[in-house]
């Protein structure tokens, strides 16, 4: 079964069931959310009663609970080894862990991090000594997974490799996993169109295994633009073939997708139509247009 969704909103006041509700409104069967703005670090207490319900919701319209992914927010930064900022991202992690584990969610996707000029070795270690010292002191079941990135700047986790090495480093194996964008993947270089080969790759580095999520996105950049800028499914430089061909790859059944294509004219989401036309396996050229008539229909 196709286990698909798109990131959601989060807002103080509905929590986790406006979030549910947003992603049944997409005809989507499990989603993303942040705890709070992406952009900043301001969270409030998780409501224990809204994760009920949310739940209660979930489970009576057969959404997958348990494949529900959480965002860490942008700004934390574990390969900053200045002392400051270093401590300050790794306690924001450690209370996002115990949040995650509030609303009874079991993935945490992260940013790997930025180097900011100490170099990538030095980058590398900075995040392998701030996973293990978060993860020694948490007890949860929240696994982090550290997303590929695109290389923009002195991102971390441009390449598998990259990847590899902070995996090794954790300590508390079960922990950790992989969350591969495609929009990322492409702009750090890697050729989409030959997906088997980008999957042996990784399955020989880091194991298919720790592959628990895939972001679903088309890129508005050529392959290795090294900027991450995502679109809309089929209005990019993937294709909509190529998408669908690793959506529906068998390999990756299990292994929830999620949408992070951009709102269109920054203002009617495209969620509910992308899903759909995922669905029909038939590419929409005037799927914009249509969105912009009809947001909240299918056809
Ligand atoms: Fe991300
Ligand atoms: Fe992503
Ligand atoms: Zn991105």
């Amino acid at each position: 079964m196709l286990i698909i969704g798109s990131h959601v909103s989060y807002k103080k006041e509905t929590g986790l069931v406006g979030s549910v509700k947003e992603a049944l409104s997409y005809g989507a069967n499990t989603f993303m959310f942040y705890t709070g703005a992406p952009q900043n670090t301001a969270r409030f207490p998780i409501n224990e009663d809204q994760v009920a319900e949310a739940f209660a919701l979930m489970e009576e319209h057969n959404m997958i609970a348990s494949k529900v992914i959480v965002h860490a927010p942008y700004i934390i930064n574990l390969a900053n080894g200045d002392e400051e900022k270093f401590d300050f991202s790794c306690r924001f992690l450690q209370q996002e862990l115990q949040r995650v584990a509030a609303c009874r969610m079991h993935y945490l996707v992260l940013h790997p991090g930025s180097h900011v000029g100490q170099g990538i070795d030095a980058g590398i270690d900075n995040v392998i000594r701030g996973l293990n010292h978060i993860l020694e002191q948490d007890d949860s079941d929240v696994m982090i997974l550290l997303e590929t990135m695109a290389g923009k700047g002195t991102e971390l986790g441009r390449d598998f490799h990259e990847i590899k090495r902070i995996i090794e480093g954790v300590k508390k194996q079960d922990r950790i996993g992989v969350c591969l964008d495609t929009c990322h993947i492409h702009d750090a270089g890697y050729s989409l169109n030959e997906f088997d080969k980008v999957l042996d790759d990784f399955d020989q580095l880091i194991g298919l295994d720790k592959l628990k999520c895939l972001h679903i996105n088309d890129s508005k950049n050529y392959q290795g633009a090294h900027k991450d800028r995502h679109a809309n499914i089929g209005f990019g430089e993937i294709g909509f073939d190529t998408l669908l061909n690793i959506i529906y790859h068998k390999k990756l059944e299990e292994i929830p997708k999620i949408l992070e294509t951009p709102y269109v004219d920054r203002m009617y989401p495209p969620y509910r139509k992308e899903i759909a036309m995922i669905k029909s396996k038939q590419f929409d050229p005037e799927l914009l247009e249509k969105i912009k008539i009809h947001p909240s229909d299918e056809s």
